[in-house]
């Protein structure tokens, strides 16, 4: 599998170090532009600009970009991406196209790359109107006659959907506004359910903020290596004290692959870990915040346990993050979050 990977790497990296041969030729290489002007003018300016702009691992236009210390161009996710990939196979992060060295003081970003795009035209997908880039999501948001609507009286059951055209002549004749509270209430018991559901969270956080002992620590994790056959990355902090104890945090990625190289969707799961002996049992409640040096999207999700001289690992808990912020963490050099443990004291 493995090599199946790699071939095909090299095959990508071949077929675009020919097209550096071919530019390093500058003389013959016009000449037969000249000649096939006719072919080239028949591909429009903005065709011919996306081949040249667009990120050479996904083929999309960059909206970040960064570019190789020989100006290969990459969008922000294929970076990350690729720098994660080389964390997790221990290797040096190389650029797709020439393999030179990436990383985080290498690539800079290209703002003129980024601008060309941006101006650069695309399709509305609701209306298939074409517009400069930099329009697109204003257009989607407060434009578009297409874009997907509801009707206004939604929050007390109305369930029409449609174009947003046809709003205004729907909402005038919508039947909602007229009908009895007796009638709402059924939608408005639905919103309600929905809204504790995503409120839980939250309150359970108040709740847990009014406990007499809480202790929050910024930590690093740093990657770290297993001798296994097949060596697995995973992440430890030094031990932080909380509650007279000594901690550990360690993370791994995708806990349910034996090989995560292969993934592409990335989670990381972490424990906590008490390093010194429990006199007595000791119930916590813990959650991962992104914190000051994190700088990543993470959601909130409370964890609990009880630890035990005979248990004193939790399980590996899911990190709240989406694929592309694991990208993101992976591709760092340490993974900073802020841990806030809360005991619970009988
Ligand atoms: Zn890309
Ligand atoms: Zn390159
Ligand atoms: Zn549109
Ligand atoms: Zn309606």
């Amino acid at each position: 599998m493995e090599e199946a990977t790699n071939s095909s790497i090299q095959v990508l990296r071949e077929s675009s170090a020919d097209k550096e041969n071919v530019s390093s030729f500058e003389p013959p290489n016009k000449k037969i532009k000249t000649n096939d002007s006719h072919a080239d003018s028949k591909i429009k300016l903005e065709d011919r600009l996306c081949g040249i702009l667009c990120c050479a691992v996904c083929l999309d236009l960059p909206k970040t970009c960064y570019q190789c210390s020989n100006g290969h161009l990459m969008c922000a996710g294929c970076f990350n991406h690729l720098l994660a990939d080389a964390r997790i196979k221990d290797e040096t992060a190389t650029c797709p196209n020439c393999r030179c060295e990436i990383n985080r003081n290498i690539c800079i970003r290209n703002l003129a790359v980024e601008k060309a795009v941006s101006e650069l035209p695309t399709e509305c997908p609701f209306c298939n109107q074409r517009l400069p880039r930099y329009l697109l999501e204003n257009h989607q948001k407060e434009q578009c006659q297409e874009r997907p609507s509801v009707c206004r009286y939604s929050r007390i059951g109305c369930p029409w959907q449609g174009p947003c055209r046809e709003l205004a002549q729907h909402e005038e004749t919508c039947a909602y506004p007229h009908k009895s509270a007796e009638e709402v209430m059924a939608a408005l018991e639905v919103i309600d359910t929905r809204k504790q559901e995503e409120q839980k969270v939250y309150r359970e956080i108040f709740s847990l903020l009014s406990f007499e002992k809480i202790t929050f620590n910024d930590l690093q994790l740093r990657p770290f290596r297993t001798d296994d056959f097949i060596t697995r990355l995973y992440y430890e902090t030094s031990r932080f004290s909380a509650f007279n104890q000594q901690w550990v945090i360690r993370a791994r990625i995708n806990s349910d692959h034996k090989n995560p190289i292969h993934t592409i969707n990335r989670t990381l799961s972490y424990q906590l870990v008490a390093k010194t002996k429990l006199s007595s049992p000791m119930s916590l409640h813990f959650l991962a915040l992104s914190g000051p040096f994190g700088g990543i999207d993470m959601k909130s999700k409370i964890y609990n346990f009880e630890f035990t001289t005979e248990n004193a690992e939790t399980e590996y808990e899911d990190l709240p993050i989406e694929a592309s912020e694991c990208d993101k963490l992976l591709a760092a050099k340490t993974i900073n979050l802020r841990l806030v443990m809360f005991q619970v004291t009988k």
